[in-house]
């Protein structure tokens, strides 16, 4: 092999090592789903039912369903009624799979949260006035393995990550 020819097998060989690095394991469980909808309150039904979807290759049981279809709707009401305080928007809901962990980031471009260490007590509500009761954050830190809220870095809006591990899920591959 002339010295040349070395050189390019040498260069090959350090480009496949990268590429094998970078290569993901497809054979865990991955999938993504981006969504917008209109930030009006019937659409609470639809985050639900893409969430439901979504989750079905996992085949997680109706309280670990219900929980995450819970702590969703809260999260999309929240956007509704305070994000845009019923004021035309958009919702956008993210869904992630990977392994059994289902990740979903829920976020609007409203008006954003003052102090969230305060709006995630419970019983803080800005809108006592109505039917609000402040418990939307404590519902979903009981529901999730984890809750994260922040402020979007452009100055607009919300953005809540909420996290949560199927017990049961990928039971029927592994019989
Ligand atoms: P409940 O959820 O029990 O009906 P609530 O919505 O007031 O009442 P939380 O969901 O815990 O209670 O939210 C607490 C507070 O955080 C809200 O009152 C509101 O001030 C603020 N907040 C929550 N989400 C948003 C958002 N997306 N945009 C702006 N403010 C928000
Ligand atoms: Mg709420």
């Amino acid at each position: 092999m002339t010295t040349k020819q070395q050189g390019k097998k040498t260069i090959i060989e350090k480009a496949n090592k990268k590429i094998k690095a970078q290569k993901i394991d497809m054979s865990e469980r991955r999938n993504f789903l981006k969504t917008s909808f209109n930030a009006v309150s019937k659409n609470e039904i639809l985050s639900r039912s893409i969430v439901s979807a979504f989750l079905l290759e996992l085949n997680p049981t109706i309280e670990e369903l219900s929980d995450i279809k819970t702590a969703v709707s809260e999260a999309v009401t929240n956007c509704v009624v305070h994000g845009y305080d019923n004021m035309i928007g958009l919702v956008n809901m993210d869904l992630e799979l990977i392994g059994n962990e289902i990740t979903i980031r829920i976020s609007d471009n409203g008006v954003g949260i003052e102090d969230i260490k305060k709006a995630r007590e419970p019983f803080f509500t800005t809108k006592p006035q109505g039917e609000r009761s402040g418990m939307g954050f404590t519902v979903m830190e009981s529901f999730m393995d984890s809750v994260d809220v922040y402020n979007n870095s452009n100055g607009q809006g919300v953005t809540v990550v909420l996290k949560k591990k199927i017990k049961t899920g990928g039971e029927e591959e592994q019989i």
